[in-house]
């Protein structure tokens, strides 16, 4: 199984993303955790991407790319992985579509979460008063919602287009998204590990 999640913040697509890598036994690969861990790294770079994510910003692509591209990869030579957040603009989609062409391996599905940024803004707060995330404040969280209908929102169109968008309402109880989720993937091809052409089963360099 390989399969994206692309969703707004606080549509849930961490919570589906370990749903689905449990059901599925592959990695659940999240860009956010993988990157706010290379901020916690006292280094130069990991300072740049603290800056970045304080501000709700999209850490710039050569970083992103250098931080996933080893974990996907990996994965890819093992039978799948669950891609949460993560190709989230048009240049990391065909950027990462491209890391797919030489590994020999295609997405299975692009499972699109989606709900009211009302209610998505309500959940994000909600978060933060439990002591959550250092960007779930109120600006951070409207700056987050713009920026994913500006940068991420053309994905839809890009995936739609290539045949695999799966578009699940995200405002519903957790459970019935994941039921949704699985019912709409039923009817789709997937990947197993047999699918890695010969000689590309080891992590390969990016
Ligand atoms: P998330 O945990 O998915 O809400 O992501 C938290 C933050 O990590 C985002 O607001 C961005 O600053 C950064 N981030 C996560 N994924 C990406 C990505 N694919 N490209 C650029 N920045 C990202």
């Amino acid at each position: 199984m390989r399969l994206l999640l692309l969703a707004p913040p606080g549509a849930g697509k961490g919570t589906q993303g370990e749903r689905l890598a449990r059901r599925f036994g592959v990695p659940h690969i999240a860009a956010g955790d993988l990157l706010r861990a290379e901020a916690r790294g006292a280094t130069p770079r990991g300072r740049q991407v603290a800056a970045y994510q304080e501000r709700g910003d999209l850490v710039p692509d050569e970083i992103v790319f250098d931080v996933l591209t080893p974990a996907v990869v990996e994965a890819a030579a093992r039978g799948g992985y669950i891609l949460d957040g993560f190709p989230r603009t048009l240049p990391q989609a065909t950027g990462a579509a491209e890391v797919g062409v030489r590994l020999g391996v295609t997405l299975d599905a692009a499972v699109y979460l989606s709900a009211p940024d009302t209610v998505l803004t309500r959940r994000l707060l909600a978060r933060a008063s439990q002591g959550g995330r250092t960007d779930d404040t109120a600006d951070v969280i409207r700056h987050r919602l713009q920026l994913f209908a500006r940068a991420t929102g053309p994905l839809v169109a890009y995936y739609q287009k290539r045949g695999i968008l799966v578009a699940v309402g995200a405002d519903q109880p957790p459970e019935s998204v994941t039921a949704e989720i699985l019912a709409r993937l039923s009817d789709v091809p997937l990947a197993t590990a047999s699918d890695v052409p010969p000689g590309r089963e080891g992590p390969a360099a990016p």
